[in-house]
């Protein structure tokens, strides 16, 4: 029998909290549960990153580019899931020449944890944001007159010289000036003494598929605005057009730098794009067997009985679930154990997924299953996850929620 105290040690056994303040605790953990050590445990269920893999990989990636071009490294979104603060670590120790990120608060929290290097946000910033911007030395992508104007500006009351780089919307259609009007706002940059024309870019809409007709559409777009540009400002120190795909299939539109996000996870944005051999996924989802279930025949697992058995089987329940960001399928994918593929069966709760081991035999309570990466000589790819989840491999990564706990190997 579990008493109160043990299920809840902060609450002492009393009656049912009348008002709020009766549910604040008055009895220290320590005093209920004796010494606590300073770490509680991870749960058995955890994403780990493997920065010795991250680290091969842009090295592979140094070692396939040609020396001079410069890389950008795409942190955003908590680095695709991956840790910002550490893949950024890893990306300059090899020699990454700028960072990027989505957000205001992704660039602060870097800069907060004391990364110094030049820190580029992509998108379109709001007026309120570009004091911080200029505070925190972020540079930042401009598209339209106002936005320059607001930061020349804050620029020439701070005392700086502040670089932005111009967006050009060469056909994806987000963000950016049209490629025909591009000239104009550049020209404006580097008539003003408290801003440099640093950069300028375009982002590709498909650079990873086998037809290459949009890209180079968008390439040759990029193209005419340069030259428009070049006859009005001086040199352009960093021109960047590619992202992975791009990089990989497109080396006619590497520029001076290229902005590469999943490659350097180990994750090839696409299955037709060129492969640099050796470069393997980062990031892995493990999690340990919790319980085991013996079904008989015309027995089910889980909710709405979406599983019915038909034989005996041997049920392994695996502490994580669609509220860690598991796809919340039925009856489809499955995880390793011991090597070997365990159908998962029933549907994916919040906290628990429920997969077949009567074929592994040898697999017992607390045994490392592994949702997504490799086992033995198998691996569930991140691919395979996007194909389960009806979606892509960068939806696949991000999406593993924040209280899956991360591991780093080193
Ligand atoms: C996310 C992003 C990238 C990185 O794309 P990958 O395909 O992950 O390499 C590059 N440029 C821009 C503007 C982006 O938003």
């Amino acid at each position: 029998m579990i008493t109160a105290s043990e299920s809840c040690p902060d609450t002492a056994p009393a009656p049912i909290a009348d008002s709020p303040a009766d549910c604040v605790a008055t009895t220290a953990p320590q005093q209920v549960a004796g010494i606590l050590p300073s770490v509680a445990p991870l749960r058995p269920a955890w994403v780990e990153i493997d920065l010795k893999r991250l680290k091969r990989n842009f090295e592979l990636i140094n070692q396939d580019k040609p020396a001079g071009l410069k890389v950008l490294s795409v942190v955003k979104d908590d680095g695709y899931g991956h840790g910002a603060f550490r893949v950024a670590c890893t990306a300059l120790e090899c020699g990454a020449n700028f960072l990027a990120l989505s957000t205001l608060e992704e660039a602060m929290n870097l800069r907060d944890r004391g990364v110094k290097c030049r820190l580029l946000l992509l998108g379109d910033r709001q007026a309120s944001e570009l004091s911080w911007c200029v505070a925190h030395d972020l540079t930042c992508c401009v598209s339209d007159l106002e936005t320059v104007q607001l930061i020349e500006r804050l620029a020439a009351s701070s005392g700086k010289r502040v670089p932005v780089h111009v967006k050009i919307n060469t056909g994806m259609n987000r963000y950016g000036v049209r490629w025909t009007e591009a000239a104009e706002l550049a020209q404006h940059i580097c008539a003003t003494k408290s801003l440099t024309l640093e950069g300028v870019l375009s982002h590709f809409a498909q650079s990873d598929e086998t037809d290459k007709t949009y890209a180079n559409l968008q390439l040759s777009r990029f193209n005419e605005a340069l030259q428009q540009v070049d006859q009005r400002c001086a040199t352009i120190q960093l021109r960047h057009l590619c992202n992975s795909g791009g990089f990989l299939d497109l080396p006619q539109a590497r520029f001076d730098m290229v902005r590469l996000g999943i490659l350097p996870l180990g994750v090839f944005p696409s299955a037709v794009c060129r492969r640099i051999p050796g470069i393997e996924a980062v990031m892995s989802v493990k999690a340990r067997i919790a319980a085991i279930q013996w079904l008989r025949p015309g027995e089910s697992v889980g909710y709405g009985m979406r599983y019915t058995a038909v034989s005996t089987r041997r049920i392994a329940v695996l502490p994580l679930g669609y509220g860690d960001g598991f796809p919340r399928v039925r009856n489809q994918g499955c995880a390793l154990i011991h090597g070997q593929r365990a159908p998962l069966v029933g549907g994916v709760a919040m906290d628990a997924v429920t997969v077949d081991i009567t074929d592994i035999p040898a697999a017992t309570l607390w045994d490392e299953a592994v949702v997504m990466g490799r086992q033995g000589n198998d691996e569930i790819s991140v691919h395979e996850m996007a194909r389960l989840k009806g979606s892509v491999s960068y939806d696949v990564l991000t999406a593993w929620r924040s209280r899956l706990p991360r591991v780093y190997l080193t």
